[in-house]
């Protein structure tokens, strides 16, 4: 079929035209096939093709409903197909869509002057843009080495938690703390030392004038969901002003509202911070901030680049994403939704423990039925993700509603049954 061409045309005739449009003679079964033989195997068979979302749900190829409680792994911070979202998207792309970083667009500006704001930033803080969370960290990572001390006193190395994900690029790896995920890969940037996550005694002892800088995530996501208390970052905050060393919050999965806060680490004030998933509201787009006049002037000119990163719609989807978060209370609602889940997860049997803040929340399982309760929850119209055998991590849209979130609990005790009993058979 040809493409259209002429502007009488629906955008609907240009999916069609496309073969993307949802509904047309494209099973799951049979895009799966295609899946597979055309897309690099890195993430395993995929567990459905979906082709339409709306508020907190979204459909599969074959019909089917899901409530999505994962929100694309804390990205769709507004659901699905946002009204507002979609038309600033929409709109700025007919208007500018891309221009190279040697231009800039009211909308990159604005949504710098914005984080700046919501960060709490001092006078002198900047704002490096990027599409997405590894990106944001490899610069960070990069701005460290540029904190490099004196030449009879050199900094030489970077200090992360034990448990850490902060990407897969060889710099965002290098941080990394998975063995598995590092290993077949080697050599990586190197000077990386891993400390025991929470241990003030710990960071102490390491965190000396060799030090570039320390890397934390506030919550650990990929560790699933582990907090680290604010008495912690506290000290963290202390111990690398002292030694010189920069402290880097890793706000990549907890920024941007998910924990009921715009940042899990506030009140405590980083050098540096990274955010990306939940930042466009879905729509990729990352950032570093750095906070202050002296580490700001640690990248200058000709130092670090990007070509996408920054683009008009990318900020923009951006700006319509906090300004949905303000408009519409969402920090005060996934505060009050996060409690009230957290303590509806508690009071279900098989469940050993319930972690997280506002709407990133885990909680384990008595046996190693993570993987069993994700397929049966799925079957059941919910998807969920584990990030163990024993843990199921939940991240859905901040928009959803306790009365969405009621009808994965009432379902939770037989789905827990059913992987109960998956997990005996096998
Ligand atoms: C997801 C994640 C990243 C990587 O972000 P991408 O956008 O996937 O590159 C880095 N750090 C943390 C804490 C994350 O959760």
């Amino acid at each position: 079929m040809p493409l259209p061409n002429d502007e009488a045309q629906s955008s609907a005739d240009a999916l069609s035209a496309l073969s993307v449009l949802p509904g047309s003679a494209l099973t799951s079964t049979a895009l799966t096939e295609r899946y597979k033989s055309a897309l690099l195997g890195v993430f395993g068979t995929p567990q459905r093709v979906l082709v339409r979302g709306s508020g907190s749900h979204v459909w599969d190829a074959d019909g089917r409903q899901y409530l999505d409680l994962l929100g694309g792994i804390a990205v769709n911070t507004l659901g699905h197909a946002h009204p507002l979202l979609s038309s600033v998207i929409t709109s700025q792309l007919a208007t500018l869509g891309h221009v190279s970083n040697f231009f800039t667009s009211p909308a990159q500006i604005t949504l710098a002057e914005q984080l700046l704001k919501i960060s709490g930033a001092p006078g002198g803080s900047k704002v490096f843009f990027t599409n997405s969370g590894t990106e944001a960290n490899e610069a960070a990572l990069k701005l460290s080495r540029r904190n490099r001390g004196t030449a009879d006193k050199p900094r030489t190395k970077v200090i992360a938690l034990e448990n850490a994900f902060h990407g897969r690029s060889l710099g965002a790896l290098s941080l990394t703390w998975k063995q598995a995920y590092r290993e077949p890969f080697e050599p990586l940037p190197g000077n990386v030392q891993w400390i025991p996550a929470g241990d003030i005694d710990a960071l102490r002892a390491a965190v000396d004038e060799t030090v570039q800088a320390v890397f934390i995530e506030p919550i650990q996501g990929e560790a699933g969901v582990r907090e680290l208390d604010v008495d912690y970052l506290r000290a963290a905050r202390a111990i690398t002003h002292e030694a010189g060393a920069l402290l880097i919050f890793d706000e990549v999965q907890t920024g941007m509202g998910r924990t009921g806060q715009y940042f899990a680490s506030a009140p405590i004030v980083p050098d540096v911070m990274t955010l990306a998933k939940g930042l466009g509201g879905g729509f990729p787009i990352g950032a570093m901030i750095t906070f202050g006049h002296q580490t700001s002037d640690l990248l200058n000119p000709g130092d670090h680049g990007t070509t996408f990163g920054g683009n008009p719609v990318a900020t923009a989807a951006a700006l319509a994403t906090i300004h949905v978060i303000d408009k519409d209370n969402l920090l005060t609602h996934v505060a009050d939704t996060g409690q009230w889940l957290t303590e509806q997860l508690r009071a279900i049997s098989g469940i050993t423990a319930v972690r997280g803040r506002g709407l990133l929340v885990a909680f384990d399982l008595e046996k190693p039925i993570a993987a069993q309760l994700v397929s049966a929850a799925l079957d059941a119209g919910f998807i969920v993700n584990t990030t163990g055998p024993h843990t199921v991590r939940l991240a859905p849209p901040l928009i959803i509603t306790r009365e969405q979130l009621a009808t994965f609990i009432a379902k939770l005790p037989a789905l827990i049954g059913q992987g109960l009993m998956t997990y005996k058979e096998n």
